[in-house]
């Protein structure tokens, strides 16, 4: 893999996120099939499976 590689994301909530500039602070990430795979929509085919909140689990 490129190391000069950069992962552009707008997801303010997660903490990974540079919200500033736009785009994912890890080096790497892992996308994985949504619950709704089935439909052909990026919204319902797929998710960031490295997301990890601000928020503290309730
Ligand atoms: S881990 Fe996923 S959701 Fe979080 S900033 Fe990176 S690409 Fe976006």
């Amino acid at each position: 893999m490129p190391s000069c590689q950069r992962i552009l994301c707008s997801v303010g909530s997660c903490i990974y996120n540079s919200k500033d500039d736009n785009f994912c602070t890890l080096d790497s990430v892992q996308i994985s099939a949504a619950a709704k795979s089935d439909s052909g929509a990026p919204y319902d085919e797929t998710l960031c499976a490295s997301y990890k909140t601000h928020q503290k689990k309730k």
